[in-house]
């Protein structure tokens, strides 16, 4: 046997999904980790893997175990095209509904312009602890387990990463214990950044939700995320409107400052499904500031959030 690594037999976006390869006596054994992979994927990533090696000088078995024991766990992608339109609001509530629903869901804050799951979730100042080379995800008081890249980098930091700091910190998020956790949510930066294409090139999601404001901009933004996740071939399970229709707490008049509907109308131009529309409204803020996310009571402002989240859930039971 060479002393270089087998799995160098491979191309890199395999060999990342490449647990183990040995080749003893013309005979390849290569241990795919399947955790997140779909029937298709573990189908096309076998065949590859059986026709490229069995391509290779001296080896004329080749057998691909996929890890069976390890449990499936999905990744679910919340998206949005620029910045403060509330895709972290969102991705908290939504995390929050769809344990209500019955799932078991971990939160990875990948957002590397401004963590800010932990204030949400109320467990700012936590740390995680490393067990056997990986990070345990840190306990939120609405029950979510939850990683940051504000956990590994001070505030401010993560700014300056480029490509493989970006990815090799969000592989360490999301390849974490989450032990039985089925759902993961990753809040992602705003955008079509690095983080974004390790997350699709390494952690295949099963699909991703887009946030939008109203306004014209933000749309244009937000189309533009959606096609990257089209084009990687993951689906997106729809889009949500933000901040729409004001109420004002002192008259009650209902305005809209960002305009009213064009999420929806886009989502019919894009062909993409319509999810919802949150309002916008004081008291979701101030719950957010407050480690208080309103998808945790069941007030009127839980609401929009459930119902988005039974749609997502939906979505997700049809896949399997
Ligand atoms: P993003 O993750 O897109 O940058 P955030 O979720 O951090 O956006 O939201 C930006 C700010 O807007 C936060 O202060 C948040 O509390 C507030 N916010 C988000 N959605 C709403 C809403 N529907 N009503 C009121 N404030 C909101």
């Amino acid at each position: 046997m060479s002393s270089t690594d087998p799995k160098t037999l491979l191309p890199a976006s395999i060999a990342d999904r490449v647990a183990s390869l040995s080749v003893k006596e013309g005979r390849a054994i290569a241990v795919v980790d399947a955790g997140g992979m779909g029937t298709k994927e573990r189908g096309e990533i076998e065949g590859a893997i059986t026709e490229i090696l069995s391509a290779k000088e001296g080896i004329s078995d080749v057998r691909v175990v996929m890890t069976a024991e390890r449990k499936q766990r999905r990744i679910i992608a919340v998206g949005s095209g620029k910045g403060g339109v509330g895709k972290s609001t969102l991705t908290a509530n939504l995390a929050i509904a769809l344990q209500k629903a019955g799932r078991k869901v971990g939160l990875v804050d990948a957002d590397i312009y401004g963590p800010s799951q932990p204030v949400i979730l109320g467990n700012q100042g936590q740390k995680p602890v490393a067990r056997d080379e990986k990070l345990v995800p840190v306990e939120s008081a609405v029950g979510i387990p939850v990683l940051s890249m504000g956990h590994l980098v001070e505030p401010g930091r993560a700014l300056a990463w480029r490509g493989p700091m970006a990815g090799n910190a969000l592989s360490q998020l999301i390849d974490a214990h989450w032990d039985d956790v089925d759902t993961l949510l990753v809040d992602l930066p705003p955008g079509t950044g690095d983080v974004q294409l390790t997350m699709l090139q390494r952690f295949k999601p099963m699909g991703a939700v887009l946030v939008s404001t109203p306004q014209d901009l933000a749309l244009i933004d937000a189309a533009r995320a959606g096609q990257l996740f089209d084009q990687a071939g993951v689906p997106v399970i729809g889009l949500v409107e933000n901040m729409a229709g004001y109420a004002c707490p002192h008259c009650g008049e209902v305005s809209d400052p960002f305009g009213k509907g064009g999420v929806e109308t886009a989502a019919g131009r894009l062909e993409l499904p319509f999810l919802g529309r949150i309002p916008l409204d004081l008291a979701i803020r101030q719950g957010s500031d407050a480690g208080k996310p309103p998808a945790a009571g069941d007030d009127a402002l839980a609401r929009p959030f459930l119902d988005i989240a039974a749609k997502v859930d939906a979505w997700i039971g049809a896949q399997s």
